[in-house]
This record gives C-alpha cells, structure tokens and sequence, in this order.
C-alpha cells in the first residue's frame, strides 16, 4: 500500500474508525478522508489535516462523492451498538446493508484498489454459543447460518456481497470478524455501549456516588473475549494490506465470564460490589470466544493487550469524562469534558 494512496474511513467519526485515522496519520498517510453520518462536532476523535465530512453513506451518491479519487477504503460504518442497542433496533441494522452496498458499488465505479468491510463475531451460528464454556469459534462455525437476529445476518449478508464483488468485478474485498472491540473513545453511556464500558461506567457511578449495588446483565455466567483497541486497528491494517482474502477473526482468546469482567473493573476501581442480576435484560449468547489459529498462522499475529491492562486505561479514561463531565455541570463552564491524562480529545490543527 502507497503512503500517497487516498484513503476513505467510513465511520471516522466513530470508535473504532476514530481510532484508525489516529493510527493511519501516525504511519505517515497522508490523504485521508475521513466521512460519518454524524455532525463533526460529535465525532470521539477529530484531526484537522484530513479531510472531514459529513455525510450519510447510505445514499448512493454520497457513497460516489466518498469515494471519488479514493485508492483504499475502510467501511465500517454502521448503525450498531451492544446488545441492548441491537436486540432492540433490528431493523436499523439490518439498514446498514445500503451503506455496505452502496460503497461496494461505489468503490467499483471508482476503481478503488482495496476495500476492507468489519464484520463482527455476531455472524457466528447461534447453536454453537449456548455454553458458556464454549469451544473457540473457527472461521467455517459461521456455516450454517444463523447469526444474530439482524446485525449479524446483516454482517454475514454483506460479508457475501463483499466476497461476489471480488469474485465478478475484481474489486480486492478484505473482512474481518472482529470480537468486541474496546478502549478509550468507546461509548460508555446512552443505550449503544457495550459490556466493558458499560460496566466501567457503573462502577465509576457506585464509587461516586456510594451506592454498593451493581446491575449486571443476564446471570454474570455469559464468557467473551474482549480486543483492545489498538490490537483492533494494527489487525485491520494487517488484514487490509495482505493477501488472504475470505473473512478472519480479529479479536482477543482471553474468554472471561461477565462476573470475572466485573471482577477485573473492581479490583482496578478498588471497591467491592453487592451484584444484582437482570436476567431480563439483553444478553447475547451464552459463550463467544474467538479461535485465533488462522490468524496466527496466515499473519503470524496474536493480539497484544492483557485484558487487565486494556480496561485499566478504558476505566481510567472513562473515569476522567465522568469526573470531568460532573465538575463541568457543577461549575457551569460548560459541557466538554477536560482531556484526559492517557487519552486527550484530539484535534490537530
Ligand atoms: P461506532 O458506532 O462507534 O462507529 C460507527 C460509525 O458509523 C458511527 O460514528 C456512526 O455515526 C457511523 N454511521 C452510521 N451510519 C452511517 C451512515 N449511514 N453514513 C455514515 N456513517 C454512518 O462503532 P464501532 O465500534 O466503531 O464499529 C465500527 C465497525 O466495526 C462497525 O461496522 C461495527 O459493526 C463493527 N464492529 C464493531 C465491534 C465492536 O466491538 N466495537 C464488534 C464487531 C464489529
């Protein structure tokens, strides 16, 4: 891949997409084009020397206007959040599928080199998640179908659809199946986040406020592994810039159970909580780990960052934009939280 390629992230203004400009800046590219759905001012990470837009991509002329001029592009833009956003919104993910198709057309027209789609570990086959103390899911556990309600049949759909524009019109596809994504500038409140920021987030909230309790979704039984962040980004450009082509898993072997997360985020926090399950809430499957065996072997990779060390710089992180969120309230200077020690809110000029 050429440093002077123009580069499309779609969903810059996301997490993950965030987190991937920061890093292709760092490794000298210098066109990047950096486009979501959301007004600028509420992207996780903002960089003045690239070029930023607005825009929905789910309208095929915004996909043209992307990726005009564009050698490489990374989609992942999506409609998605945790479990308790996309049990509950089927429908708005499965909607993403005119973003996926529309930038695959898109890119083809405009000659794009190379185009990497995130997929995610709910397309894995739901029959084979029941236990928590579930065998690793390979790659081939996604066959057959039946992901996810919504978002993972939608992943999986798009995952083909990237497979046949390879296959008939030569556009280079590259998929990863990533294992739940997390670290500094996910979200951690409003109804999309996830487990580890979720719980970060309620911790902080017992230890600020003195109240013992802690809600856990489901039974606390439920395992998963978790994949920092910047494993996530250096898998994605591995993934993007070689030469294996079909969907591979890209996320951590670590499994946990959800009381073990719980046990990891209090030992950092430093209390000790009373546990109140909801076993009416959003659960997910019972067990989800990722087989990491092809990705060891066709990238010689394994991801970096101990679960211990990734949530002690996701809670650190979290804990200084709640702090810095209540003491802005309290003084009325206003409602942008201070930056961080570890991770301040970016912008270059
Ligand atoms: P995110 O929600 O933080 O980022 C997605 C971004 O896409 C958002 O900023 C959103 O505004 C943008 N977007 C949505 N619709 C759009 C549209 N029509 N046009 C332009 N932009 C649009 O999520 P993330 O965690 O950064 O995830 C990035 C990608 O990785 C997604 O495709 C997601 O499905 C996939 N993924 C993430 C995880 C994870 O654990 N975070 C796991 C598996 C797969």
């Amino acid at each position: 891949m050429s440093k002077n390629d123009r580069i499309l992230v779609a969903g810059a203004g996301g997490f993950i997409g965030g987190h991937l400009v920061r890093a292709l800046r760092q490794e000298g590219f210098e066109k990047i084009r950096a486009i979501d759905k959301k007004p600028i001012s509420e992207w996780y990470q903002v960089f003045d020397d690239v070029e930023n837009h607005a825009l929905d991509l789910k309208a095929l002329d915004a996909c043209r206007k992307a990726t005009k001029g564009v050698a490489q592009v990374y989609n992942l833009a999506a409609d998605m959040g945790g479990m308790g956003f996309i049990e509950l919104n089927r429908a708005a993910c499965m909607l993403s599928v005119l973003i996926n198709t529309h930038l695959l057309l898109a890119a083809k027209d405009a000659g794009v080199k190379r185009f990497f789609f995130a997929s995610s570990a709910c397309v894995y086959n739901a029959e084979k998640q029941r236990d928590p103390s579930v065998r690793a899911l390979r790659e081939e556990d996604a066959y057959p179908a039946l992901p996810e309600d919504g978002y993972g049949w939608e992943k999986l759909f798009s995952e083909r659809m990237a497979r046949h524009f390879r296959e008939d019109f030569g556009l280079v596809t590259r998929i990863a199946r990533y294992h739940n994504v997390y670290g500094p500038y996910g979200t951690y409140e409003g109804g999309r986040e996830k487990a580890p920021a979720a719980i970060c987030r309620k911790v902080i909230e017992s230890k600020l406020s003195g109240n013992p309790e802690i809600e856990i979704w489901g039974d606390g039984k439920q395992t998963r592994s978790f994949t920092y962040i910047t494993d996530c980004v250096k898998g994605t450009h591995m993934v993007m810039g070689g030469d294996f082509a079909e969907p591979i898993n890209l996320g951590s072997n670590e499994m946990v159970s959800i009381d073990q997360l719980v046990d990891i985020v209090e030992a950092i926090a430093g209390v000790k909580l009373r546990r109140k399950y909801n076993l009416l809430a959003p659960k997910g499957v019972n067990g989800r780990n990722s087989d990491n065996t092809l990705i060891e072997k066709i990238f010689h990779w394994k991801p970096s960052t101990s679960l211990r060390d990734g949530m002690e710089l996701t809670y650190r992180w979290i804990y200084d934009q709640m702090t810095a969120k209540a003491s802005a309230v309290n003084t009325g200077s206003g409602t942008w939280p201070k930056p961080s020690s570890t991770f301040s809110k970016e912008k270059v000029t």
